[in-house]
């Protein structure tokens, strides 16, 4: 059989858009991936979900696989023919062990190909805020590695060199050698008020930096209590991270958020957030599914005619309704002459997506403000159709209809409760790991609420529980909760700026 390829692709440091673009293609070719323990495992979302997946990382106090097991999986899968992506932290050809597995895979003659990434040294800088060289101090850099070998001592390099021949050092997996380091360098001439910054898990939200002197920065570690993996630069540059610092001054970096509305739709969120540099975690509480009855729907668009105007008030109610005009071969034409009515920009937008153009987006994107909008327009002898999630309130079509207008509102979607999110939950909010929890709607809270019952109030503890808008704030507080934050308009941008401001006074 012809032997596959095997792709070496680093995954870079950790932040998953620092994944080069040519990385991101191969992952989602692959027909197996196999990836470590610094590689962000969010990156496995590139693959196709028919890709086989393979941790060969450590994982709660057990041992990576052996690197030999490893050099035989990715022999053995493309002599299989398949296509193999091998993800790695980092850059493969940066203390990688990159080189051992491509000298096996000549050896062997089976094709790759090595796909740089961004090192941890390199990035660990950037988002720390330090240049590696600076033409007014250093001309030199050096990326070493402090892990000791029982074949090749640390105490047996060269330290003279390192201590003054050489700028910038930077040193990976340097933490257990990290007072035996300093120690040699400044013994061997480095000054020992070099600045050292020592930075942990970098360009990720949970980043930790401490800077210090050569001679004590090994104290300050051990007092801190910062353990691996962490990159150690050693060097005059470092004094620039006082100005050149970015990434932990974003205003919500170290903030840790729960977002709980399904995944395509909480992108939107997840990129706003991690702008400001907080971490996001989505466990979706709620998830859309079909209405049990198609009926009334179906009705509605086979008489399409009849309708003056089409209310729209959600992103889900615009797709589930045009996936129900696609399934009955209709498209836009069958729309022609209706006026459309989109409630709130992010309706507007689902609606433009699909090629239509809203005629009016009320102001006030409340129920209420439609509902005056409308009327103040006049609505005796109009017909509307309303398609409508099931749980959704009655004030539409009841003050439309009570205004003289006929009102059509059938069900186009359902919110429903996932299985199985309960312990993922009930983890993170017992460990007191979350800053807050975002609720985009009734349901979001409900269903959360459905899942703990009395015991959330107890759970929850320093969490505080954040809101989209006034109904949402209804529901939480209906169950005896403090609703600690709800923007003035409900829109995400609304909603994360009025986040800034509370952690600004905080
Ligand atoms: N090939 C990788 C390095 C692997 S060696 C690369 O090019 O980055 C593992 C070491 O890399 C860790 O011990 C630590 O020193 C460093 N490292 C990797 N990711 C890191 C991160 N996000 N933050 C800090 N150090 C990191």
């Amino acid at each position: 059989m012809k032997p596959g390829k095997v792709y070496l692709i680093g995954a870079g440091p950790g932040d998953p858009g620092l994944l080069t673009i040519k990385g991101r293609d191969c992952l989602a070719q692959a027909d197996v991936i196999i990836y470590d323990y610094l590689a962000n495992p969010v990156l496995l979302g590139y693959a196709q979900s028919s890709a086989e997946r393979i941790y060969v990382g450590k994982s709660c106090g057990k041992h990576s696989m052996p690197q030999e097991e490893i050099n035989q999986l990715l022999v053995d899968k493309a002599s299989a023919g398949l296509s193999v992506a091998r993800l790695k932290g980092g850059d493969p050809y940066v203390f990688g062990r990159g080189g051992e597995e491509a000298t096996i895979l000549h050896q062997q003659q089976i094709p790759f190909e090595v796909i740089p990434g961004v090192t941890a040294g390199f990035a660990a800088a950037a988002y720390a805020g330090i240049p590696l060289t600076h033409r007014d101090i250093t001309t030199s850099l050096a990326l070493l590695t402090g892990h000791e070998r029982p074949d090749r001592k640390l105490s047996s390099l060269d330290w003279q060199k390192l201590a003054t021949g050489l700028g910038t050092l930077i040193f990976y997996m340097g933490m257990t050698n990290l007072k035996m380091i300093s120690e040699k360098l400044i013994e061997h001439g480095r000054a020992p008020e070099t600045p050292v910054a020592v930075i942990r898990w970098a360009t990720l939200p949970r980043q930790q930096t401490l800077t210090g002197r050569l001679d004590q920065i090994a104290d300050q570690v051990k007092t801190a209590g910062i353990k691996p993996p962490a990159i150690i630069i050693i060097g005059e540059v470092v004094r620039y991270r006082e100005e050149l610092r970015w990434y932990d001054n974003l205003p919500l970096f170290g903030k840790r958020f729960l977002l709980t509305r399904p995944y395509a739709q909480a992108a939107g969120m997840v990129a706003l957030l991690q702008a400001q540099g907080a971490e996001t975690i989505c466990i979706p509480t709620i998830e859309i599914a079909e209405p049990l009855d198609w009926s009334a729907c179906d009705q509605a668009l086979s008489q399409l005619g009849r309708y003056t105007g089409l209310i729209l008030t959600s992103a889900n109610g615009v797709e589930s309704f045009f996936n129900r005009l696609s399934y009955h071969n209709l498209d836009l034409r069958a729309l022609a002459g209706i006026e459309i009515i989109a409630v709130g920009p992010k309706t507007a937008r689902t609606i433009e997506n699909h090629g239509l153009k809203p005629d009016l987006i009320p102001q006030d994107f409340r129920a209420e403000g439609v509902v005056e909008e409308l009327i103040s327009r006049g609505v005796t002898g109009k017909r509307y159709l309303y398609p409508r999630t099931e749980i959704a309130r009655r004030l539409i079509p009841d003050s439309l209809s009570a205004a003289g207008a006929e009102v059509d509102d059938p069900v186009v979607y359902r919110t429903i409760a996932p299985a199985g999110k309960q312990e993922m939950i009930r983890h993170l909010l017992e460990t007191g790991e979350l800053d807050a929890i975002c609720f985009s709607s009734s349901s979001t809270f409900d269903n959360l609420h459905a899942m703990f019952g009395d015991e959330l109030q107890k759970l929850k503890k320093a969490t505080d529980f954040f809101s989209i808008g006034p109904l949402t704030s209804q529901t939480i507080r209906k169950h005896g909760f403090e609703v600690a934050l709800e923007p003035e308009k409900s829109t995400l941008d609304d909603l994360v700026a009025a986040m800034v401001e509370y952690y600004s006074n905080t």
